[in-house]
């Protein structure tokens, strides 16, 4: 199996990861990775199995919803014309709160309110 080192690994432990010191959990973390990867649909989100089966007896209703870290950069580009003129140039949202002290929501936060809005 290939072992792909991310950019920010690399950068942690430097070009010369000791392949000897991956672990077997590693190696199933990166095989379940890898599943993910390969299962989820890379033009919709959804898993290949509901978007690409021929079943009848599926359909899709369109929603939407809204990035507004992209809104921010689009209005960044927006409000600074000329800014975007070259192609090696990546903008980024980064997020922060407007009130001082408090803290960006968890993953556990997002996961009890998706709870909470199928329970209504
Ligand atoms: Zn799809």
């Amino acid at each position: 199996m290939d072992i792909l080192i991310p950019p920010h690994t690399r950068e942690r432990y430097g070009d010369e990861l000791d392949l000897d010191a991956i672990t077997e959990s590693d190696r199933k973390l990166k095989m379940a990775w890898q599943i993910l990867n390969d299962e989820t649909c890379k033009q919709c989100g959804n898993p290949i199995w509901i978007c690409r089966s021929t079943n009848n007896n599926i359909g899709f209703n369109v929603d939407s919803t809204t990035c507004y870290a992209q809104e921010a950069i689009d209005t960044y580009k927006k409000n600074n014309p000329g800014v975007d003129s070259g192609t090696a140039k990546t903008f980024f949202a980064k997020p922060f709160t407007y009130v001082d002290g408090t803290t960006l929501p968890s993953r556990q936060d997002y996961m009890e309110l998706q709870a909470r809005s199928v329970e209504e």
